[in-house]
């Protein structure tokens, strides 16, 4: 058995599977203090798995200290800063314990099980937040750190960003940045002109990512894809615009997992951890 935990700035959900994208038994909470939301994962694994657990995959925010086991400096989890995460569920639960950013782990996920022949594939998560992954040659790509799509500044004299910055893509197209601009939740929007602003500013972001990473697809997920094609095509019709002549413009697919992705990725390495795959 294979355990995954997404652990998201206001939800946990823990999971259970035997293979990774075919989920047994799923609980899911409030993320609150790191001690309260540790022995809700704790109490929520053992209830779910009472027989021996293989290898436990989890899925967090960035930016993350993957050899000591920790959340760094992330604005979503101010109280989890440098607490002793991998360790103490290892030492509850005495298995191997493997951490990774969520979007790499959502990534992992729609490579495995949606997209497998993608080389490169790039993942962005638009939601409260913009993340992104990339997947090469079938391994996520481990630079210094995770790679931090949202945080790329596409312009500098742009609105103060979640990490300090200014300009940065997640200051403008984000969840939390739409909702300070416009006044109201983005779900709620639905006059084209925010949109196309919020698709040329996302097509500024997706090129530049594009000319650093080439990849051959590119695949979008997170909370915002819901409003489908009152995002999807001014950012199509922009991309075309900004994009450089000489670069196919490589092909863009919505995640296939849904808001299931980062879980799954939990689980998928977890699995290809235990088994060096
Ligand atoms: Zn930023």
């Amino acid at each position: 058995m294979y355990v995954g935990i997404d652990i998201g700035a206001t939800h946990t959900r823990v999971a259970l599977a035997v293979v990774p994208n075919n989920i047994v038994q799923k609980k899911d909470f409030a993320t609150t203090s790191f001690r309260e939301t540790i022995a809700r994962i704790v109490e929520s694994i053992r209830l779910l798995a009472p027989e021996k657990i293989e290898a436990i995959g989890i899925s967090s925010p960035a930016p993350l200290n993957k050899v000591q086991g920790t959340i760094l400096n992330t604005p979503n989890l101010p109280n989890w800063k440098d607490k002793p995460l991998v360790d103490m569920l290892k030492q509850e639960l005495h298995c191997p314990v493997y951490l990774e950013h969520d979007a790499s782990a959502g990534a992992l996920a729609e490579f495995l099980y949606g997209q497998k022949s993608a080389n490169p594939l790039l993942y962005l998560t638009l939601s409260t937040g913009i993340g992104g992954g990339l997947i090469k040659e079938g391994q996520i790509y481990e630079g210094t750190n995770s790679i931090h799509l949202g945080h790329q500044v596409i312009d500098k004299k742009g609105p103060k960003c979640s990490c300090g910055k200014n300009g940065c893509l997640e200051a403008f197209v984000s969840g939390w940045a739409i909702e300070k601009k416009f006044g109201k939740p983005a779900q709620e929007i639905d006059d084209p002109a925010v949109w196309d602003e919020v698709g040329e500013n996302l097509a500024v972001g997706i090129n530049n990512s594009v000319m650093h990473y080439l990849p051959e697809l590119i695949v979008l997920g997170g909370g915002l894809i819901q409003k489908g094609d009152l995002l999807l095509k001014p950012l199509q019709k922009h991309l075309e615009q900004y994009f450089c002549q000489d670069i196919p413009l490589p092909s863009i697919e919505l995640a296939r997992l849904g808001q299931d992705s980062s879980l799954i990725g939990a689980l998928a390495i977890a699995w290809k951890k235990y088994n060096n795959k």
